[in-house]
């Protein structure tokens, strides 16, 4: 062997040790990077929070961060029930603790903007945060001025308590100082919203309250719609439990309102002007000012997802959850938005370690209150096919426990899901 087949010898030694190690490096490198992983969540609701709980279930090692304004949260579900007195605020507020013990940092911010880009935030105090992957969940935001005459100020003296907190204790107040005679308006916007059948869980809850104490009094609801979820079932209970009490105005009866005149509490539909003792003006809905902003929303307004990881269908690396996002058939409900928030965890930690998923199934149930110790359940299950989220199949009534049964349920559905959501 000469000295020329030594040379090679050791040069292809060095080549293959270099090689071994830049695959080793490789290794290493993404292995690092899935330990170190940030993720940051923006949004701190029945969305973001289970999010973030979930990734850090799934994988310790995910450096999650969670940015939300508001340190603690008022959970909108029972908050019908808080508006009469069945149920306090205070129960239905939860507090940061249980993400921080599960090793979620929690940001007590805005996020202003995203530079999806260089992958990174910047919140409202100035301070940026790197992401790897970022979830959006805004919640909703109201489209002031849509509905001429109610511009945010109006819903000091209109409130919409669409949003739990200081606007169910204002409207809560308006029900108590309600004169015997007096008339609770209901105002359904047209388009899609949070939670459609709860202003009829509304209505029949405010009914009860009047039957007991303001039994002369009603309630009108004015509709933007012709129909809503579970129509038969509420207009039985209602027949039932508060005859003569309710009035459902469908917009081909004039339902829809047209303008509102706040400082003399008028409505005014096709039907003409109506005066009221409380209005209930439910706005127009769209997601989250930073979802639009940031160029997450598509044409309809609302942003469109990959339903098998809720990335964004429009920018890479971002996740939109909740009712910010566009789910196919899946509604604007706390549970649609815990279950799509475990799915995208899941795909987040999948795609990290770069596995594959089976395609996902997503469950969604909306308690209605029909009454103190009476509720309706609206359950539905949903897959993926053809690439959009279909629903698979519908609980048929026949198959429906008592609603004295359902309203136990919904308790414990209630307790359930904020204990999952928010780690109380
Ligand atoms: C009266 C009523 C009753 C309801 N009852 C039920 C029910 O019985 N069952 C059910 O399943 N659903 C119910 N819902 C619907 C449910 O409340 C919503 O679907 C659910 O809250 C959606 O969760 P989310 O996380 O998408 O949004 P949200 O709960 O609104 O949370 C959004 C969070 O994002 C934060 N945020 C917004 N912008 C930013 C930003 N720029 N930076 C950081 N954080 C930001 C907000 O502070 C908020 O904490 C009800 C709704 C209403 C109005």
């Amino acid at each position: 062997m000469g000295v020329g087949d030594d040379a090679s010898v050791r040069a292809r030694r060095r080549f293959i040790k270099a090689a071994a190690l830049v695959v080793l490096g490789g290794a290493q490198l993404a292995s690092a990077k899935a330990r170190r992983a940030r993720v940051v969540v923006a949004g701190g609701g029945f969305a973001g929070a289970t999010c973030a709980l979930q990734l850090r279930r799934l994988d310790t090692a995910i450096d999650v961060t969670l940015v939300d304004p508001d340190e603690r949260y008022a959970t909108c579900p029972m908050s019908d029930a808080a508006l009469v007195g069945w149920r306090s605020m205070q129960s239905l507020t939860v507090s940061r603790a249980g993400l921080a013990r599960a090793g979620v940092r929690y940001v007590r911010d805005r996020v202003a903007s995203i530079d999806a880009q260089a992958r990174h935030i910047r919140l409202a105090s100035s301070k940026d945060l790197a992401y790897d992957r970022l979830v959006v969940a805004p919640g909703i935001r109201f489209l002031w001025d849509r509905l001429p005459g109610y511009g945010e100020a109006d819903s000091q003296r209109m409130p919409h308590a669409w949003r739990a907190g200081a606007q169910t204790g204002l409207l809560a107040a308006q029900l108590r100082d309600i004169d015997d005679g007096g008339v609770f308006a209901i105002c359904v916007p047209p388009g899609l919203m949070r939670c459609p059948p709860a202003p009829f869980e509304r209505a029949s809850v405010v009914a009860a309250y009047l039957k007991q104490h303001r039994p002369r009094s009603k309630v009108l609801i004015f509709d933007a719609n012709n129909h809503f979820p579970k129509q038969d079932v509420f207009a039985a209970a209602w027949q039932e439990f508060y005859p003569g009490m309710i009035e459902w105005i469908p917009a081909t009866e004039g339902g829809a309102v047209q303008r509102v005149d706040a400082s003399n509490m008028t409505l005014y539909t096709s039907r003409g002007a109506q005066r009221v003792a409380v209005a209930n003006v439910i706005p127009q809905q769209a997601p989250g000012l930073l979802a639009v902003d940031a160029g997450l929303a598509s044409g309809h307004g609302w942003c469109p997802v990959k339903p098998e990881s809720f990335e964004s269908a429009l920018i890479e690396n971002v996740h939109v959850i909740g009712d910010a996002c566009i789910a196919g058939a899946m509604p604007k409900s706390a549970s649609a938005a815990n279950s799509q928030a475990l799915r995208c965890a899941r795909a987040i930690v999948a795609s990290l370690r770069e596995q594959e998923l089976p395609s996902p199934q997503f469950d969604s149930v909306c308690y209605s209150l029909l009454g103190r110790d009476r509720a309706l359940a609206i359950h539905g299950r949903f897959a993926v096919a053809d690439g959009e989220i279909r629903q698979i199949d519908i609980a048929q009534d026949a198959d429906q426990p008592s609603p004295q049964a359902q309203a136990l349920q919904a308790a414990r559905w209630y307790d359930r899901i904020v204990a999952e959501s928010f780690g109380t």
